[in-house]
């Protein structure tokens, strides 16, 4: 992509907020961009559509591999459609870059949903730190917003610290769980439940159905254990099926409560402050260590510092101070 002169990105902004999808893709490459022109016109495109963001239903959803995250929010996402909803789906998947492929967001898990045109389906960013894919996520959020889609999914697969990481881009906190991989209890035995506004055990068809009811209660044990993290909405566990599509009306149901609730109460509001507080932190932090990083006084001395660090010749305290001080 090459720089564009200020019209181009008023064009782009007036298409993304017409729900042109393929200039939506345009400006999520943009944001994702790390050359510093696309940088500088990307916050201008953000700033320019801010007005615009803010009225989608922001669900996050996680789960182990082969829990049957695509299967779900491909039927989920045609039930919304069924419903006249517009879906987007975003990726942030922390593994893209090392394993040279994105194991999420990928277009051929979700053909049928990625072929209708009220749906747009985003995979992750190839981001060197998680912190760095959870930011340029947030900011896809925000465009899909603009260009009017209805309900933005933001999905991760459960690995390091994923799930906190969407967990703080969005409005309600949908868990996956699933009979059959042996590792079901892995979301309490991670502490990944308390993150949960909804755990859905999924796979609650044929062989499988009993299981999925044990799991089902042994998750709403967990829950009944944990103070809920707002006072205006108690967490809960459904069952589902994403491939018979059964139990997939009752999801959205819940987040319809779920959003009423927190609507309501002022809660949603407040969550959504505190998230754009942290995002806010989180840049500052971010083009702070850049600046430090490239600094003409400090940035040289980054490598020997960095290396005597590692050595145990200096404390992480003193060389943060040796650096900041080197360029002040
Ligand atoms: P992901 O890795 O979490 O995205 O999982 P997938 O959606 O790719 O599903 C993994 C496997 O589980 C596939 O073979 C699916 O067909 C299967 N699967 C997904 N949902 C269900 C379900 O509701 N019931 C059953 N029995 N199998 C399912």
């Amino acid at each position: 992509m090459t720089a564009q002169p200020e019209s181009a990105m008023l064009g782009l902004a007036a298409e993304i907020a017409a729900g042109d999808r393929r200039a939506l893709a345009r400006a999520i490459t943009l944001i994702e961009s790390e050359r510093a022109d696309h940088a500088h016109e990307a916050t201008a495109l953000l700033e320019s559509l801010l007005p615009a963001t803010g009225g989608a239903v922001r669900l996050g959803i996680s789960g182990a591999p082969g829990v049957g995250k695509s299967t779900f929010i491909e039927s989920f996402g045609m039930h919304l459609l069924g419903a006249g909803l517009r879906v987007a789906v975003l990726a942030v998947d922390p593994t893209s870059r090392r394993s040279g492929g994105s194991i999420l967001g990928d277009k051929t898990r979700m053909e049928r949903l990625a072929r209708e045109n009220a749906a747009f389906i985003r995979p992750s960013p190839a981001g060197r730190t998680l912190g760095g894919v959870a930011r340029r996520t947030s900011e896809a959020l925000l465009l899909c917003e603009a260009a009017g889609f209805d309900v933005v999914i933001v999905e991760t697969v459960g690995v390091g610290q994923s799930e906190t990481a969407v967990a703080g881009l969005v409005d309600m906190f949908l868990l996956l769980i699933a009979p059959g991989g042996g590792d079901e209890l892995q979301g309490i035995k991670r502490g990944i439940v308390e993150l949960a506004d909804l755990v859905l055990v999924n796979k609650d068809d044929g062989d499988l159905a009993a299981a999925a009811g044990r799991i089902a209660a042994e998750y709403k044990g967990a829950l009944s254990l944990l103070r809920p993290e707002s006072a205006h909405w108690s967490p809960e566990v459904l069952r589902c099926s994403a491939l018979a599509q059964t139990g997939i009306a009752e999801v959205w149901a819940a987040v319809e409560r779920h959003r009423r609730a927190l609507t309501d109460s002022g809660a949603l509001k407040a969550r959504r402050a505190t998230q754009a507080r942290e995002a806010l932190w989180a840049e500052v932090t971010e083009e702070l260590l850049q600046r430090l990083r490239k600094a003409p006084k400090a940035g040289p001395l980054v490598p020997a510092i960095e290396a005597r660090v590692a050595a145990g010749s200096l404390s992480p305290r003193a060389a943060a101070q040796l650096l900041i001080e080197t360029e002040e």
